[in-house]
C-alpha cells in the first residue's frame, strides 16, 4: 500500500483487527521508510461474485435487489428492518462460500431457506413474487408445507415424486 506522505510502496502490518461482525478487517500500517502510520480496511467483494440469471445472463451480485425483494416479502409482517438486514448477511456470508458465478435460483433458495426460519408468509411470498424456484412443484410444496400445521414441520421432505396429494399429517388430536 502506498504510504500517504511520503509514498513509499514498503511498509509492513503493526496490527490487525476483525470488525465485530466479521464483515471487515482493520490493518494498522507502518511505513518502512517514514514510519508514518495509516489503516487498511480489508472486506469481501461482493461484486466479484456473478449472478447467472434466468434467461442466461450474467450480472454482478447486487447486494441491494436481494434487500429490498426480502423487505418487500416481510412488509406488514413482524420481521423489522434489521431483522430484514440479518437475513441479507447471512445470505451473503453463506454466498461467499460458493464458486462464482453463481445461478439466480441458488441464491433464491439461500434467502429462502433464511426466511424461512424467521417468517413462513414472508418466504411463500418471496418465493411466488421472485420465483426463487427452479420447478413450480418445490413452490406448492413450500405452500404445503405452510399450509399443513402450524407446529412441527421440519421441512426437508424427500421429493421422492410419489405423484399427487401432500403426505397425511395424520389424525388430528382432538380427543383428550
Ligand atoms: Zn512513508
Amino acid at each position: 500500500m502506498r504510504c500517504p506522505a511520503c509514498g513509499n510502496l514498503e511498509d509492513r502490518v503493526v496490527d490487525s483487527r476483525a470488525a465485530e461482525d466479521g464483515s471487515s478487517i482493520r490493518r494498522r500500517r507502518q511505513c518502512e521508510r517514514c514510519n508514518a502510520r495509516f489503516t487498511t480496511f480489508e472486506r469481501l467483494d461482493e461484486v466479484s461474485t456473478l449472478v447467472v440469471k434466468r434467461d442466461g445472463r450474467t450480472a454482478p451480485f447486487d447486494r441491494e435487489r436481494i434487500r429490498s425483494g426480502v423487505a418487500a416479502a416481510c412488509k406488514g409482517s413482524p420481521v423489522d428492518e434489521v431483522t430484514v438486514d440479518a437475513i441479507v448477511a447471512r445470505v451473503v456470508d453463506r454466498l461467499s462460500a460458493f464458486t462464482s458465478p453463481v445461478e439466480s435460483a441458488q441464491i433464491g433458495a439461500l434467502v429462502l431457506e433464511e426466511l424461512r426460519r424467521i417468517d413462513r408468509v414472508a418466504a411463500v411470498r418471496f418465493a411466488s413474487v421472485y420465483k426463487a424456484f427452479s420447478d413450480p412443484l418445490d413452490f406448492e410444496r413450500e405452500v404445503q408445507l405452510m399450509s399443513d400445521d402450524p407446529g412441527g414441520t421440519d421441512g426437508d421432505g424427500p421429493g421422492d415424486g410419489a405423484g399427487d396429494g401432500p403426505d397425511d399429517p395424520g389424525a388430528q388430536e382432538s380427543e383428550r
